[in-house]
């Protein structure tokens, strides 16, 4: 199945320099490797050579994210820490969080900066309280694994908020039936 849509490149370039740190320039030739024999043209070099703003497949988008899974053994709570990582590493975010108050401001950011990274989907602030906030993502059957990794992504932005103990949880999930994803973000407030 194509899944159409197309998101930044700027979330590959932020991944790319997590796995660096983290599994060196073997680990970057082993997912070179995952995404040449999944068929891509696209290397890790002309992902790095990409303006932040250009735009991607996002089935490119879940082949990298695969890939990743595959050199983190498949472990699942890795692939979750890359995503936790990535709003600590983002300038962007890194700006818009000058303004943020904490968490619950930040979790209001959420929409434009879905807008912003994501060609199609959209994100929702369905609930947004004192130590707990929920977003819907609506429109955006692509793949678990997306949904992982947003879940860890989440949580990193607790992180970046100097939020305690942010814990996320996808509790309800297009691939299990529902009709959008709902992820239930706690920290200690
Ligand atoms: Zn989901």
């Amino acid at each position: 199945m194509m899944t159409e849509g197309t998101c930044r490149a700027s979330i590959f370039q932020t991944n790319i320099s997590y796995l660096r740190k983290k599994k060196g320039s073997a680990g970057l030739a082993y997912l070179d490797n995952y995404l040449k024999a999944r068929g891509l043209k696209l290397t890790i070099a002309k992902i790095e050579e990409m303006k932040p703003s250009e735009h991607i497949p996002l089935s490119t988008r879940i082949v990298f994210l695969e890939g990743c899974l595959a050199l983190f053994e498949n472990d699942i709570e890795k692939l979750k820490a890359m995503g936790r990582e990535a709003p600590t590493a983002s300038l962007i975010l890194k700006l818009f969080i000058k303004y943020f108050v904490g968490p619950n401001s930040a979790i209001n950011q959420g929409p434009p900066l879905w807008r912003e990274h994501y060609s199609i989907g959209t994100l929702e602030v369905i609930k947004n309280e004192k130590g707990i906030g929920v977003i819907g993502l609506k429109d955006f059957k692509v793949s678990k694994i997306m949904c992982h990794y947003l879940c860890g992504y989440f949580e990193g932005v607790g992180v970046l908020c100097r939020a305690k103990n942010t814990v996320c949880k996808e509790t309800k999930c297009v691939h299990d039936g529902a009709d959008h994803c709902e992820f239930v973000i706690t920290w200690e407030a």
